[in-house]
């Protein structure tokens, strides 16, 4: 019996400070196939582009993946049997593949100047115009004698065609005569990131590439190294374009683009998980939405990416995030959304921020929206005799007042403020003055709010404010009834 092989599969980012989200599905896809398989997913930095560096940026890829509940199995910080993992680290593994390629007649050494390089393309040529392909092997060595600067490049087929299938998007045929001379080994002795790869996914036994479609074009030049150095392939699945709802590829221009701005947004880590991973793949048959990573992990496959580009839907997310927000318990609602709390109201406290925890839980997409859902907290706006005003429940500024001057009395002559102890007291209301329930619990909420939406009822609304700042807006609240009435203008 053939054993199969184990799915290796790995995310191979480049240091560039953000976790764009096309990344981030890239890293999710890779480990939920690993995961789906029971492989093993590998964390990869590579950052042969030096002069691309960007300070923390290595970090910024280890907190992303955290944050995301994306755990490696192998990678620059945990270590691993094919380490390092860190292509700067790896310098000297690829130098050897270069030398081979060059003996095999696969690649050869180029002195091309810079201003050559440049003359070149400034006269029209696509691509490498294979000037020193066929260098005789005495000038090459006389050159390298005397210290001249080189690159390595690859030397493609000058005939024939290269011919891949990839998971997604198909059978992929390209004529050879297409393929550039690609340069392997830069001038400063680094590999180019297009033969890096090669030679870390070889030498690291992946299975499965997974990247952006934007690496589709350059896959049979891949393919023409591993036939060069005579090894077998890994399967390809290229992943869909990601674009904004206008049809253009996604960017700044629609919103959040980066995991960065997404949680600054107020997302959960766990909604944005589960929306990215419906970024171009779909669970099959199963029409359900929301899918815990572990559910993600079972029901991975690549057969079920689809091809056509994605559409970053905004609201879509939002929805998805609100049905997590919502299916927090106020402890883990407070754990994510504290700190927009602490910001929106200087009144927050450890008695009502767990109030406020209960009555936005469900009323909210997304952290973000706390700030405006509970602006009146922190000042009132002005009252109007149009809020008091309520025809489906016969409300209006006289009876409005009426109830106000019946409880306000009352609630300043407690001592304690209490949950339990208000809310028996209003709920009896009702029958004593003969009122609906509404009737008697609209004014003081409207009174406390000056805004006819509020998350929460009044008792929640008195116990988030306090005894004090509750009886000092319903004081006021009273005054400005009064005044009203007497001016007649509430028939
Ligand atoms: N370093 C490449 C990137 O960040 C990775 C491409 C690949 O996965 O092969 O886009």
């Amino acid at each position: 019996m053939i054993k199969e092989q184990l799915c290796r599969t790995r995310f191979a980012p480049s240091p560039t400070g953000f976790m764009h989200i096309g990344n981030l599905r890239s890293a999710l896809y890779a480990y939920l196939l690993a995961r789906a398989k029971h492989g093993k997913f590998i964390l990869r930095i590579e950052d042969t582009d030096r002069a691309r560096l960007v300070e923390g940026a290595v970090d910024k890829i280890y907190s992303s993946l955290e944050i995301c509940g994306l755990d490696h199995d192998e990678g620059p910080d945990i270590g691993g049997p094919y380490g390092p993992y860190v292509q700067s680290e790896r310098k000297d593994h690829y130098l050897p593949y270069a030398q081979e390629l060059i003996d095999k007649s696969e690649a050869y050494y180029c002195f091309c100047s810079k201003e050559r390089l440049e003359a070149l393309a400034e006269s029209g040529q696509i691509g490498y115009d294979r000037h020193c392909r066929d260098l005789s092997p005495e000038e090459v060595e006389a050159r390298l004698a005397k210290g001249e600067p080189y690159v390595i490049r690859q030397k493609m087929p000058s005939s024939g065609s290269s011919e891949f299938v990839d998971e997604v998007f198909g059978r992929i045929v390209v004529d050879n005569k297409e393929l550039e001379d690609q340069v392997l080994i830069k001038s400063d002795g680094y590999p180019t990131y297009n033969f890096a790869n090669v030679i870390d996914d070889h030498e690291m036994g992946i299975t499965h590439v997974l990247r952006g479609s934007e690496y589709l074009s350059s896959t049979p030049k891949y393919q023409q190294l591993y036939r060069a150095l005579g090894w077998a392939e890994p399967a390809y699945v290229h992943l869909p374009l990601i674009l904004g709802e206008d049809g253009k590829k996604l960017s700044k221009r629609h919103g959040a683009t980066s995991l960065e701005d997404l949680l600054e947004a107020g997302y959960l880590p766990e909604a944005i998980v589960n929306y990215i991973a419906f970024l171009g793949w779909s669970p099959g048959g199963d029409t359900r939405e929301i899918f815990s990573l572990e559910e993600l992990c079972e029901h991975f496959s690549t057969e079920h990416i689809n091809k056509a580009p994605a559409v970053f839907d905004y609201n879509k997310l939002a929805w998805v995030n609100g049905q997590y927000i919502a299916a927090l318990s106020p402890e883990e609602f407070l754990a994510a959304g504290q700190s927009w709390l602490k910001e929106a109201y200087s009144g927050l406290n450890s008695e009502n921020e767990k109030i406020l925890a209960e009555i936005l839980g469900s009323r909210i997409q997304s952290f973000s929206e706390i700030p405006e859902k509970i602006a009146f907290l922190e000042a009132r706006p002005a009252l109007t005799a149009e809020l008091f005003y309520n025809k489906r429940q016969k409300l209006d500024c006289n009876l409005s007042l009426r109830v106000l001057e019946e409880i306000l009395p009352e609630l300043e002559s407690w001592t304690e403020w209490e949950r339990e102890k208000i809310h028996t007291y209003l709920m009896s209301l009702p029958e004593q003055l003969g009122l609906k329930t509404g009737q008697v619990m609209g004014p003081p909420r409207l009174a406390l709010a000056g805004q006819k939406v509020t998350p929460g009822g009044a008792i929640e609304i008195m116990m988030i404010l306090g005894r004090e700042e509750s009886l000092k807006r319903l004081q006021s609240a009273v005054e400005f009834l009064t005044e009203e009435s007497k001016n007649g203008r509430d028939d």
